[in-house]
């Protein structure tokens, strides 16, 4: 008997192919990428352990897994099959499924950015992958007594659709942190007894300027508004204890940079010991994994010192020091990171290259959300993200995003830069001045060296809350600068692609090869395929394409010398 079944999105699954980016696959419209191209660069899931179980899955459904243990549930009464073997564990007896998810009905940022640039009528292989995986469990429970549940980061999307909960079958969606209350929640939801001093039958959104509300709803289920306790401790939060994908280790949570378009940021920060986090490495190495992905929303904030947001580099070298020790791991790369501490503390990055061996065949790939090229824009709606440097003294916001990909790619670290087209107070200068800080930045060589510089820069649609709802978000027309940004964002990427392709491919020869030319051939092809509308929408491709590159010379110098 399995009492509670652990599923997950089927496009957390998967490999795709271990190239960066290609995460961001299930994103695009269906219908613009073949099933057999979206299938094959999305690659095989590995194998079902000998019982049917996935040998390795989510972090979240390993968290997940990890709080029921915790909280006393007896290991035969959980399972986390192989989406191949799902029939296996749901049966008569079967009281929860529950499904993780991080995008499932299309609406996050980059799926929006395809559905505004391609239109509507679209789908994207996030959705189709959605209403598959839930045909399939809402067959296998049907005549059964097995409640079906979902959570995990993608649960917003429900709230902005609440009539998908009903629509998919689900009993209840779980919104926010439950480590600390797993049990109660699958206990209580499969038998439909929600004690009420524990949860709120309702979801809290947020309005575009992150005010809270409350909205009740009886298919949600979210912690009872009120509770002394928002969200759980670090010690409430229990290591993974079997591997996760693609060796991923919590390393903190929250933020506290206070980005205003960001949730993470009300989350209360909580820090791991390195000891802590090298125990989920650990568990991750069980699977085979030689990288230690490390899961944070700022890795520069770790244990940070003070309101300046400045690093707290002992900290950080103690981490990244005491993860490359635990024998057998090879590299680790953090998440996410903000770009000021490497325009400011070039030293540091340095240190902790050489700590992570990083080399010009391990790079260290970190996303990094630098959302604008306009001062403007970053002051109104990040400025701590800019910290300890400040605009203006220190430089223009773009020469700090410059000197601070200098000193990355100095260093081997490759960032995956996000930029936002639709911020609230944006005009089209903000984003002409997106537009010059890609098209210089994909021009330049790092200091002191003829390398170029290695980045790539995903545009990410800012779609008002209420759009989204009304499905009305067909009604954006970009404006010329905004599709500029677009252009110049996939201009780059192919650049990229075309370098790249060949050395970042894995696997055997022929897939290396076919998935390097698939790259070549889609990064070349989507910036035909943007190059296309921008012409439609009437956009000036050759001033798009000189737009910021007659600075001044050297002008980079102007930012700071480093801080140590
Ligand atoms: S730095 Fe990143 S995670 Fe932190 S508040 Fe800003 S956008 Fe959110």
């Amino acid at each position: 008997m399995t009492k509670y079944v652990l599923v997950s999105d089927s496009t957390l699954v998967a490999h795709y192919r271990h190239f960066p980016l290609l995460t961001f696959l299930p994103c695009a419209p269906s219908e613009l990428v073949p099933k057999s191209v979206y299938y094959f660069l999305k690659g095989p899931q590995d194998a079902p352990m000998p019982n049917g179980e996935a040998a390795t899955a989510p972090y979240s459904i390993r968290k997940l897994e990890a709080a029921l243990l915790k909280a006393g549930v007896r290991r035969e009464d959980i399972a986390v099959p192989h989406e191949s073997r799902l029939a296996d564990f749901i049966k008569d007896d079967t009281e929860v499924i529950a499904v993780s998810t991080m995008d499932p009905l299309g609406t996050g940022p980059l799926t929006m950015s395809y559905n505004v640039l391609f239109g509507t009528t679209h789908t994207p292989w996030v959705r189709v992958e959605w209403e598959r995986l839930m045909r399939k469990i809402n067959a296998l429970r049907a005549g059964k007594k097995a409640k079906l549940i979902v959570g995990g980061p993608g649960v917003w999307e429900f709230t902005i659709e609440p009539e998908a909960v009903q629509r998919y079958g689900i009993d209840y969606a779980v919104q926010g942190e439950c480590d600390d209350i797993a049990a109660q929640v699958f206990e209580q939801t499969a038998t439909g007894n929600i004690d009420s001093s524990l949860f709120s039958n309702g979801f809290i959104s947020y309005d575009m300027q992150f005010h809270k509300s409350y909205n009740e709803h009886n298919r949600f289920l979210s912690r009872k508004l009120g509770l002394a306790k928002g969200a759980p401790t670090l010690e409430e939060l229990p290591p993974i204890v079997r591997p996760a994908m693609m060796g991923l280790a919590e390393t903190m949570r929250g933020c506290g940079i206070g980005c205003d378009f960001c949730e993470v940021t009300l989350r209360p920060m909580r820090y791991y010991s390195p000891e802590r986090i090298g125990e989920e490495v650990k568990v991750n190495m069980q699977s085979g994994a030689t990288n230690a992905w490390l899961q944070t929303d700022e890795i520069f904030a770790y244990k940070h010192l003070n309101a300046k947001f400045e690093p707290n580099q002992e900290a950080l070298i103690e981490l990244f020091s005491y993860i490359m020790s635990i024998p057998g791991l090879k590299s680790t790369n953090p998440t996410h990171g903000r770009i000021s501490i490497p325009a400011a503390y070039p030293e540091l990055i340095g240190k902790i290259s050489s700590i992570v061996k990083a080399s010009p065949s391990n790079w260290i790939g970190v996303q990094v959300g630098v959302e604008t090229g306009s001062d403007k824009l970053a002051q109104k709606h990040m400025p701590n993200k800019t910290l300890p440097l400040k605009i203006g003294a220190d430089g223009t916001w773009q020469e700090i995003v410059w000197k601070g990909t200098s000193n990355m790619n100095k260093y081997y670290w490759r960032p995956a830069f996000t930029v936002q087209v639709g911020q609230m107070v944006e005009t089209p200068e903000d984003n002409w001045d997106t537009v010059a800080l890609i098209n210089w930045m994909s021009n330049s060589t790092i200091e002191g060296t003829s390398r170029p510089f290695e980045f790539t820069a995903t545009p990410m649609q800012n779609v008002p809350l209420g759009l989204i709802k009304s499905r009305a978000f067909s009604a954006i027309n970009l404006d010329e600068a905004q599709m500029a940004v677009y252009y110049a964002s996939y201009r780059h990427l192919a650049k990229m692609a075309m370098r790249d392709a060949r050395r970042d491919s894995k696997g055997n020869m022929l897939v290396k090869n076919g998935t390097a030319g698939l790259i070549y051939v889609g990064g070349w092809s989507m910036m035909k395929l943007v190059e296309g509308i921008a012409k439609k929408h009437k956009v000036d491709i050759e001033k798009v394409k000189r737009w910021g590159l007659d600075r001044e010379k050297n002008k980079q110098t102007a930012v700071m010398a480093s801080r140590v």
